[in-house]
């Protein structure tokens, strides 16, 4: 009998068409339950969407996990609106306007009960359940995709999720911009990008001086013996003329007294009191001309550089004390994986320690970033209830490390879209760092990073840092070419691969040596890794000396 049994939840996810009739369960109407209600909801794609008109949405989804989330949340509901049974059937995959995305028929004894159990389920399918829109084709939209739909064939296209190493770079570029610029102290400037052009306020140096502490003489005076007639110190200024055998006692770093003068190196002279024998002739004229650094009104420093110590001495020189920059980042970090501990503590069989925590910060050390770091439990809903929702709505970035990929515990993706963010990619074509999602809201961007050392590495040079590059309006970085120094030796891959590399330079050209690794998990590179080798799919041996694209981390360079 089914009246007072459990409730009969039936799920399907399917790439092809609804049917426009569907039966409810076999048993339904029985004597017993005739007086019942079967409640039948449709979820048809309108022609339109955030504004514009479009052809189809595109749904993907993790067949296992959305059906156990879809279970779970009708599960959940009927405990405080009890129901026979439900049948839900959502399609995936593009889904032209005017058909149906998802399907559910209710039974219950009470049609209220079938009502509102339909709404509350609308409700949570759209917030709990990891069914993603990935995209709304416009109304001009002419694929294939669509007309084979149309057509109603039972076979759909299969949804490809993941971009090539090129695709997803260009991707992330564009899916991220600058932020606002904020005007910053000298002080608090490190690691910020300049977002303005800054030109010099003055020439530079601002008057002829003397690189030498010496005599000033006129430049085309022949004379062997001098009077010493003043003396001018680093820190004064006395224009004065000087005329034929008189000497001027200057200071390293003084202003000369006037035009058409030379400076002799007081190692050069012979002092007799207050005169001077020249000794030595010298070819040089030892002093700086005005303006010879840097004319006034020239630009001294782009904008779209990061300042470090050296760009932020000149800034200092220029007087620009309150450059215009990028904001700080506020950057949320979240690891996941039970099996994580603190590399404080002795690993037991199966555990790991925690590398990403200290890599991940370690690399946003050279950008200015407020980064909160936390490990979360290996659970959706006991993760979900450990984060701190205020502090990750007002993060620019969050990177989730591990859980990228389709296993079933793996739920970064499904925690990234309840937190609003629509996923971009989640595979990327490259070796190591498949499972790499992508997901964006509004200005705000998110990562999802497999967890596995290695890849994490290579996500974070290739990916993160152009999120970190664009959303700072820096310069994003780029592929160069290098030659190998080294045979590299590998099987064919299918994939692209990024593969880890010492950047030497070697009579001015750039030596690439690639390290040993074997698995995304190896770690033993990180301690030479200064770039990342760019080698083509299906390539099994490159020789010493083959011409190749790399990607400099410079980040490492320091290294
Ligand atoms: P996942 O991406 O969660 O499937 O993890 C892939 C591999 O990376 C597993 O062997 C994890 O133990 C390892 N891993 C995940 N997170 C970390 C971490 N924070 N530090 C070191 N290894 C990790
Ligand atoms: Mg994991």
């Amino acid at each position: 009998m089914k009246l007072f049994c459990r409730m009969e939840i039936e799920i399907q996810l399917t790439k092809g068409p609804i049917a426009e009739k569907i039966s409810p369960p076999q048993w339904w109407p029985s004597a017993k339950t005739a007086l019942g209600a079967w409640i039948e909801f449709r979820g048809l794609v309108r022609d339109e969407e955030n504004g514009g008109t479009i052809s189809a949405l595109e749904y993907e989804a993790y067949p296992e996990m959305a059906a156990r989330e879809i279970r779970r949340l009708i599960q959940d509901i009927s405990t405080r609106h009890p129901c026979l049974a439900a049948k839900v059937i959502h399609r995936v995959g593009i889904i032209p306007v005017g058909e149906t995305a998802i399907y559910l028929g209710v039974a219950a004894r009470h049609r209220a009960e079938a009502i509102a159990l339909t709404g509350e389920f609308m409700d949570g399918l759209k917030r709990d359940v990891p069914i993603w829109k990935r995209r709304a084709l416009p109304i001009d939209f002419v694929g294939d995709e669509v007309t084979s739909l149309t057509s109603k064939k039972s076979e759909t296209p299969h949804v490809v999720s993941y971009k090539s190493l090129d695709e997803a770079i260009s991707e992330i570029s564009s899916s991220c911009q600058p932020l606002p610029p904020v005007r910053v102290p000298l002080e608090e400037s490190f690691g910020r990008v300049l977002r303005e052009t800054v030109c010099a306020p003055e020439d530079l140096p601002p008057n002829d001086r003397s690189t030498r502490d010496g005599y000033a003489i006129l430049a085309d005076d022949a004379s062997d013996n001098f009077q010493i007639v003043d003396t001018i110190h680093a820190a004064d200024w006395k224009p004065r003329l000087l005329r034929r055998g008189e000497a001027v006692r200057v200071a390293t770093g003084a202003a000369l007294p006037c035009d058409g003068v030379r400076v002799v190196m007081q190692e050069h002279v012979e002092r007799n009191g207050d005169k001077i024998k020249i000794t030595k002739l010298e070819s040089g004229s030892s002093l700086r001309k005005r303006g010879e650094d840097v004319k006034a009104g020239q630009p001294l420093m782009k904008s779209g550089v990061r300042l470090d110590a050296g760009k932020l001495a000149l800034l200092a020189t220029a007087g620009c004390t309150q450059p215009l920059v990028s904001p700080r980042l506020r950057v949320a970090h979240f690891t996941t994986g039970d099996e994580i501990i603190p590399p404080d503590q002795t690993p037991e069989p199966g555990q790991i320690r925690d590398s990403n925590s200290i890599l991940i910060r370690g690399l946003l050390q050279n950008f200015s970033c407020d980064l909160d770091q936390k490990h979360l439990p290996e659970n959706f809903e006991a993760a979900w209830a450990q984060l701190d929702l205020n502090r990750i709505a007002a993060a620019d970035l969050i990177l989730i490390s591990g859980g990228a990929s389709v296993g079933d515990k793996d739920f970064t993706r499904p925690l990234l879209e309840r937190l609003g963010f629509e996923t971009a990619f989640s595979q990327v074509n490259v070796r190591p760092g498949k499972p790499l999602i992508f997901g964006v809201n509004g200005s705000r961007v998110a990562f999802g990073l497999p967890g596995n050392p290695l890849s994490h590495f290579v996500c974070f040079h290739f990916a993160v840092a152009t999120a970190l590059a664009k959303l700072t309006g820096e310069i994003a970085p780029k592929f160069m070419r290098g030659r190998l120094a080294t045979k590299l030796d590998d099987k064919p891959c299918p994939r692209e691969t990024l593969w880890p590399a010492r950047l030497e330079f070697l009579n001015g050209e750039i030596n690439l040596h690639p390290l040993k690794w074997s698995s995304s998990g190896d770690v033993t590179c990180f301690a030479a890794a200064n770039a990342l080798i760019r080698v083509p799919v299906n390539c099994a041996e490159l020789e010493a000396g083959a011409e190749l694209e790399f990607l400099p981390l410079r980040s490492m360079m320091g290294s």
